[in-house]
């Protein structure tokens, strides 16, 4: 189980894990393999003795708080997750300042959540997709265009509340599919009337059915990490020139 500590003067903070009480071992550059060097390495009393005689507390990590800006398997991604003293929370940011450094850790007391940046529609995807099962002749580019300008018509009145997300795996944790409500399909087929006829809109209508549930129909939700720093914590630093206007200011007063 992860835990970290925390310096309340510094505000910094140290994970502790089984291995920063294991002897670091290091291979000589060299190639030969014999009698591998052991280092004495404890990070942890390192922490202590820079933290000495500033008090410290123990910061639980919440469960599935865990967001991150970039792609998975990202390797230099930006994380955030939370965790708790169990009065106040704290955001914890997690990345690596360079490809080969190890990961570091960031307190920031506060707390963060996800705001929706946009709904979307994936119209390339809708594109692809009606070439590879609608034969062509049925089908002509302006036609393409005006569904396409419908569907992000029925978009606009869509309520996010009102949507089922689907519960796959998006490879980037801050983009969420969304099934279109009934409603709207319903909408969308209607509509479809005044675009195709006869045998392109018997098409359309099953391409929607076929595609309603997954891959190109879904709407496509960005968000964006927000973090909320606690006021209290903040420290205020002015800028000198700034800090001389407001004495000023108040010499005047
Ligand atoms: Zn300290």
């Amino acid at each position: 189980m992860n835990q970290f500590i925390r310096c309340l003067t510094c505000n910094e903070i140290f994970l502790r894990t089984p291995y920063d009480q294991w002897p670091e071992i290091e291979y000589p550059v060299a190639v030969s393999m014999d009698a591998p060097h052991f280092i004495e390495k404890d990070d942890y009393q390192d922490f202590l003795k820079h933290h000495q005689n500033h008090p410290l507390e123990h910061l639980e990590v919440l469960q599935d708080s865990f967001v991150s800006e970039q792609p998975y398997i990202e390797p230099m991604k930006v994380s955030y997750f939370k965790a708790t003293n169990g009065k106040e929370i704290f955001v914890i940011k997690k990345f690596r300042k360079k490809i080969d450094d190890p990961l570091t850790y960031e307190c920031i007391p506060g707390d963060f959540s996800l705001k929706l940046l946009r709904l979307e529609i994936q119209p390339e995807a809708i594109i692809k997709q009606l070439a590879r099962e609608i034969n062509a002749s049925l089908l002509s580019q302006k036609q393409i265009e005006a569904f396409l300008k419908l569907f992000q018509k029925v978009l606009k009145t869509v309520d996010i509340n009102n949507l089922e997300r689907i519960q796959e795996d998006s490879p980037h944790p801050l983009e969420v599919y969304y099934k279109l409500d009934e409603l709207s399909i319903a909408y969308l087929l209607r509509n479809c009337r005044n675009i195709f006829t006869g045998k392109a809109y018997r098409e359309v209508e099953e391409f929607i059915h076929r595609h309603k549930e997954d891959g190109v129909l879904l709407l496509k939700g960005i968000y964006q990490i927000q973090i909320h720093e606690s006021a209290k914590q903040k420290k205020v630093a002015l800028p000198i020139q700034k800090a001389m206007q407001e004495k000023r200011y108040i010499e005047k007063k």
